[in-house]
């Protein structure tokens, strides 16, 4: 990344783990418990699903490294409010963006994509992960989630 790059990256993740976006619980949504043992990460994810599958609502509390903080953050911004299919094509090209160097379609992800840089430390990669990984579960139907 270029320095300039590298800034707003760093700013994006900390004011995302120090102010946390859609934090708290959805009572009777859909939840999942997500962890990251490798680096003691925890999250608890709700999603309140719509008619057609659609994000209703979406939060999330839990704790851990500022990276998967400020994913989680930032995931709930994005998801809310989304249909299905973009939903989980947004789930589907963040995982893609910080696990390759495949070139993907990045619409609708917005800052998230500043995320991409973990891609050069696996373990980070497992933090950005985590809340994603919660979030494609709860589309199945909850349960929990680990990225390990
Ligand atoms: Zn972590």
């Amino acid at each position: 990344m270029s320095d300039e790059l590298e800034e707003l990256y760093q700013t994006v993740i900390l004011d995302h783990s120090k102010r946390p976006r859609n934090r708290g619980e959805l009572p009777g949504a859909t939840q999942v418990q997500g962890d990251n043992p490798s680096c003691g990460d925890e999250i608890l994810l709700s999603v309140k699903f719509g008619p057609a599958g659609e994000v209703e609502d979406i939060k999330f509390t839990g704790s851990g490294c500022a990276i998967s903080q400020a994913s989680a953050s930032l995931m709930t911004m994005k998801l809310k409010g989304k249909s299905r299919e973009e939903s989980t094509r947004l789930a589907t090209a963040f995982h893609t963006l910080i696990t390759s160097e495949t070139p993907v379609d990045t619409t609708g992800l917005g800052d998230i994509i500043l995320l991409k840089g973990v891609r050069k430390f696996p373990q980070r990669v497992k933090c950005a992960a985590l809340a994603w990984r919660a979030f494609e579960q709860a589309v199945g139907d909850g349960g929990s989630a680990t990225t390990e």
